[in-house]
């Protein structure tokens, strides 16, 4: 039964292309790796800032949020609660460097 709504849920998710699902805070230093990472192309750095586009697939891979060096990328919180990953730690293969996440765009590695 959880299985099923967590299912249904990543779907609707998936579908709504995760709006207004991230933020990125004060602690983003403009680096860009965001978006070099987000194999979807939902994220586009405005202003050295990180856009999540509307209308884009998001993948729900947690990459933008994994790789960022400042941990600057939070998930939105439902009203009245504090978003979890304000405080938690982030995590990220140790063998998968965000270049290598972002080489899987088109197969070639880009420079982050
Ligand atoms: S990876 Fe983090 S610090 Fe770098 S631009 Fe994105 S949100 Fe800002
Ligand atoms: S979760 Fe993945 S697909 Fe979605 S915005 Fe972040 S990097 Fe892009």
């Amino acid at each position: 039964m959880l299985e099923h709504l967590v299912r249904l849920g990543m779907a609707y998710s998936e579908y709504d292309g995760a709006k207004d699902y991230f933020y990125s805070d004060s602690k983003c230093i403009g680096c860009g790796i965001c978006e070099k990472v987000c194999l979807s192309e939902k994220i586009k750095l405005v202003d050295k800032k990180p856009a999540w586009q509307r209308n884009v697939k998001c993948y729900l891979c947690y990459a933008c949020l994994n790789y960022c060096p400042a941990h600057s990328i939070q998930i939105k919180s439902k009203i009245y609660m504090k978003s979890y990953t304000e405080e938690n730690e982030r995590y990220c293969h140790p063998y998968a460097t965000a270049n290598d996440i972002a080489g899987q765009k088109d197969g070639v590695n880009s420079e982050v």
